[in-house]
């Protein structure tokens, strides 16, 4: 079968999606980051292989797209034919399952995103890269404090009868109120319902601030998978907030569909072989001229693969061993 594969490479997690030339999304992966996507690609692209035997799925990677904060790294070592930014993957992966979308609400580990999209296009985005407050991490933090799993923080959400008024605007003011609410005997549905509402005031105040927020509403990212959140978004804007499938992948579902839309006459894609490869990520300063640019550079077995974040494309334009 001949497919598609998307990977998102975030600071979290780095994820994998194969879609089919019909369009069907038939293999997801999703693996922790941990601060090295080097090893996070090569231990995915290794599962995923290992998967698909065990699955007996012959299947021909027919193009490579690639997003997220290490899409060039990963493009470089993976020989991806594309490279988009994460805005354009996660508007063009929704917009697959949800036609005539015009908001995305993103909220993943560590950073969050709107996106406004005309006739499905991005129109306007807004992204938090620097505060937690609007974030999984904050809502990870707050489950740590009252010892509740964060998969249970939803359910026990959607029985609060009355959410807990919180001064949630960052971690440190939230907890201190939270206490307070705890001991003059708040309960815990009530506050962790006020946790959700919470966080998604920080966020329509913070990321959202000032965008138009239009119906069809989508609810995406590793947070959207919390009821309790879905159910805040649409008290606070009075509308339906759709979650759409693989709304925890979005991003590798888009860089698929991307390359889908526009597949190459040959793929570059190197192989599942790079896992067992010797890959290499340095860096060097030009020099040659005042904009003194720090040029990444990305070596397979020795051999230079890819080089990128020269201004001028001095270097990455340059010709490659591989
Ligand atoms: S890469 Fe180009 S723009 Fe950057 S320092 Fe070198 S010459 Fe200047």
């Amino acid at each position: 079968m001949k497919c598609y594969l998307g990977i998102d490479v975030g600071s979290i997690s780095t994820n994998f999606v194969l879609v089919n030339e019909a369009g069907e999304v038939i293999y997801t992966l999703y693996i922790r980051t941990e601060g090295n996507p080097i090893k996070a690609v090569q231990a995915g692209l290794t599962m995923l292989k290992q998967n698909l035997s065990e699955k007996k799925m012959d299947v021909e990677v027919i193009g490579v797209g690639t997003t997220g904060s290490a899409r060039y790294l990963v493009g470089a070592i993976t020989g991806a034919d594309l490279m988009k930014n994460e805005i354009t993957a996660h508007a063009r992966g929704a917009s697959q399952f949800v036609p005539g979308l015009r908001t995305i609400l993103e909220i993943g580990g560590q950073d969050s995103k709107i996106v406004i999209l005309e006739d499905g296009s991005s129109v306007d985005f807004a992204m938090n890269l620097i505060c937690s407050a609007g974030t999984g991490a904050f809502l990870d933090a707050q489950a740590n404090r009252l010892k509740i799993p964060i998969e249970d923080f939803g359910d026990i959400a959607l029985r609060s009868k009355k959410p807990t008024q919180l001064g949630a605007r960052c971690t440190v003011f939230c907890e201190s109120d939270m206490i307070h609410k705890q001991q003059i005997g708040h309960s815990t549905e009530d506050i962790v319902a006020g946790l959700c509402h919470g966080l998604v005031r920080n966020f329509l105040s913070s990321v959202a601030k000032g965008k138009n927020i239009k119906s069809k509403i989508v609810f995406q990212g590793g947070v959207s998978e919390n009821k309790g959140i879905k159910k805040a978004f649409e008290d606070a804007l009075q509308e339906e907030v759709i979650i759409p499938p693989y709304n925890t992948v979005m991003g590798a579902v888009g860089a698929a569909f991307l390359v889908r839309d526009k597949p190459p006459e040959k793929t570059k894609f190197l192989g599942f072989d790079i896992t067992e490869r010797d890959i290499r990520c340095s860096s060097f300063n030009c020099g040659g001229c005042p904009n003194n640019c720090e040029v990444i550079e990305t070596r397979i077995d020795g051999k230079v693969a890819a080089r990128w974040g020269d201004r001028c494309g001095k270097w990455s334009t340059m010709k490659l061993d591989i």
